[in-house]
């Protein structure tokens, strides 16, 4: 199976509330940028792991330019 056109997404943290001032930003796949994206989320920023973090950190993926 060739893997072409794999899409990348980058999520910024700077788009994400916080109080940090956080400026980190993540490249990848939808699935691997959400993963880290949460993990950072929970243990950066003291977020709950929900459904809801979740759907909002993927509603703020980008695609990657
Ligand atoms: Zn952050």
């Amino acid at each position: 199976m060739k893997k072409t056109n794999t899409k990348r997404k980058v999520a910024d943290c700077r788009l994400f509330p916080s109080e940090s001032g956080c400026s980190l930003t993540i490249t990848g796949t939808e699935e691997e940028v959400l993963k880290v994206a949460v993990r950072h989320a929970v243990e950066e920023h003291g977020h709950e792991d929900t459904s809801e973090l979740r759907e909002q950190i993927r509603g703020l993926l980008a695609d990657e330019k």
